[in-house]
């Protein structure tokens, strides 16, 4: 057996070059597509310079963002468009001079969070998505008095795309996704 010069690491003799991150017997450091050939996904090796453990220095380790699975990012990007939608309707307000406050813009920082996995905008959106499908549920029902509502449908529309959100967001998998984010990155 023989001692890796760079990352410390026990070789068997057989072995010329260091099974874990390619520095040769004598030194010589990794050849740069060395990753490459070993098949090694994504891992950066210890290139030959790296300062060893010994030294009080932890070596390099690369940094795997977790993927967003695509329901997520379709829940994502509804949430996008209905912020967009919200928008307009504010901006609409404001150019007829009157000061309008709409929930629905929430829904742009909503899709970022999501976007990024953040176990706090994701809890945060579990809580809001049953108030917003209750409001526009209950809203709908109480419309149906009024002889003509145009906007009956668009609540119910929304108060249907709102249960899928949430029943995206709520599922165990999903919820994983957001819960090993939580470990891995705000630590
Ligand atoms: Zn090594």
């Amino acid at each position: 057996m023989w001692e890796c010069p760079s990352c410390r690491q026990r070789v068997e003799d057989r072995l010329e070059t260091c099974w874990k991150c390619g520095t040769g017997r004598d030194g010589t450091p990794a050849p740069v597509d060395w990753a490459d050939e070993q098949g090694v996904d994504g891992e950066v090796p210890f290139a030959a310079p790296a300062v060893s453990e010994s030294q009080g220095v932890l070596p390099y380790e690369p940094v795997r963002r977790p993927t967003v699975p695509p329901v997520v990012k379709a829940v994502a990007y509804v949430f996008l468009a209905e912020g967009i939608v919200a928008a307009i309707h504010v901006a609409w307000a404001v150019y007829r001079n009157r000061l309008s406050i709409n929930p629905g813009l929430l829904a742009v920082p909503i899709c970022f969070g999501l976007l990024r996995l953040s176990p706090a905008w994701h809890a945060m959106t579990l809580v809001l998505l049953p108030i917003a499908i209750f409001v526009c549920t209950g809203e709908a029902i109480l419309s149906y008095g009024l002889a003509w509502y145009p906007f009956r449908s668009i609540l119910i529309a929304f108060a249907v795309v709102s249960i899928w959100q949430y029943r995206v967001l709520s599922r165990p998998a999903v919820r994983a996704v957001f819960e090993r984010d939580n470990q891995g990155e705000l630590k």
